[in-house]
């Protein structure tokens, strides 16, 4: 893959930082895992998150078939970031974002695999466990359920996150391996 084409392409977006990584840059933690299962209110309610994600030793082993990834982020100032609602009003234009970036990618004959940050929203109810994923090529797995803490990663590759009270920092992933084929998750 021309890496070069991909990095013309972005600027035409509103990405705030990124980096190339190699997916042995991904350290996959059951720690975190650990905080999916004891803290958020979405474990075991979602296709996207754990545990319908997969041990995390299956999310280790699903990422290391891909070749290589590109971790990206957007910001948005809010007015109150206490506010989680405002807060996560923000996040749609990421996840937008986050399909267009994935779309260069697939432009080049890349398969993809792409995580971001928090639980898929798309469905006002999700169809886990009763019925497979609605729109699985919509469906972007969260990274914290894959067992990757993001803000790690992000310091591994010299992204900041921290910039400001008001600033809401977002995050995705995407892995990409030459292939024809469809994304799968
Ligand atoms: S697209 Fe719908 S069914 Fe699939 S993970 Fe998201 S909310 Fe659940």
């Amino acid at each position: 893959m021309n890496l070069q084409t991909i990095e013309s392409a972005i600027t035409a977006y509103p990405i705030c930082a990124y980096a190339f990584i190699q997916i042995q840059d991904i350290h996959f933690k059951e720690e975190v895992r650990h905080i999916c299962r004891t803290e958020c209110p979405r474990y075991g309610k979602s296709w996207s998150c754990p545990p319908a994600v997969g041990t995390v030793e299956e999310c280790k082993k699903r990422c290391e078939a891909y070749e290589g990834g590109f971790l990206f982020t957007t910001m948005t100032e809010v007015s109150d970031i206490e506010n989680m609602d405002e807060l996560l009003s923000t996040r749609a234009e990421h996840e937008k974002l986050t399909h267009q970036i994935r779309e260069l990618f697939q432009n080049q004959q890349q398969e993809t695999l792409t995580l971001s940050t928090e639980s898929c929203a798309v469905c006002q109810r999700c169809a886990w466990p009763d019925a497979p994923c609605r729109f699985p090529d919509r469906m972007l797995p969260c990274m914290e359920g894959y067992g990757i803490l993001v803000t790690g990663l992000a310091e591994q590759c010299g992204i900041a996150f921290l910039s400001g009270n008001n600033l809401v920092t977002w995050f995705s992933l995407i892995l990409y391996r030459e292939s024809h084929s469809q994304e799968r998750v």
